[in-house]
């Protein structure tokens, strides 16, 4: 009986969220900050072709401001904050969460399309 070398979609899920190659775990996914390296150096996988395209901002908002959200309430009904106080604090937190989640939601979208074998480009 032979195993099956692809790891599960769980695995491989956990792997594109620490930005590692999915397929191999061995070497980074990105080249850059949200660029996919252009084939694995460890596994020779060819990421180029796998697109994600808006997926992970979605997804990043989709988490970023549910969490924010009750913060945003907490500041604008319980606490007396001058004006720009919510803003200041919502806008950098937001920025600091989105841009710390957007490539690990990219990783993860890459990682998801390669396991489920959805078509690429
Ligand atoms: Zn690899």
């Amino acid at each position: 009986m032979e195993r099956s070398l692809k790891p599960t979609t769980k695995t491989i899920a956990i792997r594109g969220l620490k930005l590692r190659c999915p397929k191999c775990n061995q070497a980074p996914l990105f080249g850059a900050y949200l660029k996919p390296v252009e084939s694995c150096s460890s596994c020779g996988h060819n990421w180029s072709k796998v697109r994600a395209d808006d997926g992970p901002a979605w997804a990043t908002m989709l988490v970023v401001l549910h969490l924010l959200a009750p913060l945003f309430h907490f500041l604008i009904f319980k606490v007396d904050l001058p004006e720009w106080g919510p803003i200041l604090v919502l806008g950098s937190l937001g920025l600091t969460l989105s841009l710390i989640l957007l490539p690990r939601m990219k990783g993860l979208f890459i990682g998801l399309i390669w396991a489920t074998g959805a078509p690429t480009s």
